[in-house]
């Protein structure tokens, strides 16, 4: 089959061809209908060979829809043909952690080897992918597979961070988002479906700007030195209750600090690699921050019901498989508005 791999440090991803999955037992094998593209890759394809945490050539996309091609002996309940999506950041299934649905913090994952496709794994940019337990799929039950791929990352992302700040996020209060890419445009639908706050939207990008206001930002104020006073100036002087991080550079950090009001929440999403100080009197009062990596199991099945529920609906541009590589570097210069999705069988 057919499948886009990162082979080389520093170099493109290349579609090559590799031998065609079987599953053992246990597992799943899924024709993959459709696989986002994530800013992550971008990351993790930009990471020097000293401390690569994968082995080469690694297979992308961590965000996989597909259809069940074969079953492994002794899986059960699914059957050939059901339309699913991939929960990516997959555990041991039995530690404390993974014990509470919170497979994406699983303790042991790492000592066994475990990691989510595309991640280590080989990923959704292929014809087909193997799944490793039938509990790491998700029914589609009518979603589309290419609206609803990047509700596996973009949507679940964004979700577990907005949920822990829900309940200061009562009427009248505000939120921030800053970066409104393939998550950040995610978050701004999600924080209108659940919350009765006020989102404030920055982006550098003025094409950004434009669709954070299409599906729901209140505000739009583009990310520059000025950003912080604007959005102070927005709500009153007082800060934001919430703001959410989803490029985590230096420069948005320091605005993301620099907007939260007494008690707020800021979560960094992004892997910009920026580093946001806290001690007494560097932020507002009682300020908490945080970096949530992905989200539960059952945070991914509340996001689709809220897809179903036609509360989220992801701005997507599809390409084919030998047009991956594109994809990414149109990604990586800022091109794609919303989410690209990879139509490995299309
Ligand atoms: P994306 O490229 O689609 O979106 C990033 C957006 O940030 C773009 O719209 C870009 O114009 C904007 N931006 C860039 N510099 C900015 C600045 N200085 N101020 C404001 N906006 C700026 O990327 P994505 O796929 O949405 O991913 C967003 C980030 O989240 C990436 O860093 C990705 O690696 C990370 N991520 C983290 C997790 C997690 O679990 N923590 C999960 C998925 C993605
Ligand atoms: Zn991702
Ligand atoms: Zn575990």
């Amino acid at each position: 089959m057919k499948a886009l791999q990162y082979r080389t440090i520093g170099a493109a991803p290349e579609v090559v061809t590799v031998p065609d999955p079987e599953p053992g037992p246990g597992q799943v094998l899924l024709k993959v209908t459709a696989a986002g593209v994530c800013h992550s890759d971008i990351a993790v394809m930009s990471w020097p060979a000293e401390n690569f945490p994968y082995a080469l050539p690694l297979t992308l996309g961590h965000e996989g829809v597909g259809t069940v091609a074969a079953l492994g002996a002794g899986v059960t309940g699914l059957r050939e043909g059901d339309s699913v999506a991939v929960y990516g950041p997959q555990g041991c299934g039995t530690c404390p952690k993974c014990a509470q649905g919170k497979e994406n913090y699983c303790l042991r994952a790492t000592e066994l080897g475990i990691f989510p496709p595309g991640l280590g794994a080989p990923g959704s940019m292929a014809e087909y992918m193997l799944v490793s337990h039938p509990r790491h799929l998700v029914p589609l039950d009518g979603l589309d597979p290419v609206a609803a791929v990047p509700l596996t990352d973009a949507g679940l992302s964004p979700y577990h961070a907005i949920k822990r700040s829900l309940p200061k996020l009562v009427p009248g209060s505000n939120a921030v988002v800053i970066g409104t890419g393939g998550l950040g445009h995610v978050a701004i639908q999600l924080l209108r479906a659940m919350t009765a706050a006020r989102v404030i939207a920055l982006d550098v990008n003025e094409d950004k700007l434009r669709l954070a206001r299409e599906v729901g930002a209140h505000e739009a104020v583009l990310s520059d030195a000025e950003a912080p006073a604007k959005v102070r100036e927005l709500t009153g002087g007082l800060g934001a209750e919430a703001v959410f991080d989803f490029v985590g550079m230096e420069p948005t950090v320091r605005t993301a600090g620099a907007v939260a009001a007494v008690e707020a929440d800021v979560t960094i999403v992004g892997l910009g690699g920026g580093t946001l100080p806290v001690g007494f009197g560097v932020l507002p009062f009682e300020v908490s921050v945080m970096a949530p990596y992905w989200g539960s199991r059952s945070e991914l099945i509340e996001v689709l019901d809220l897809a179903r529920a036609g509360a989220v609906s992801v701005h997507t541009e599809t390409y084919s498989l030998d047009e991956a590589p594109l994809a990414y570097e149109r990604l990586h210069h800022g091109k794609i508005n919303g989410r690209a999705v990879i139509l490995p069988n299309g």
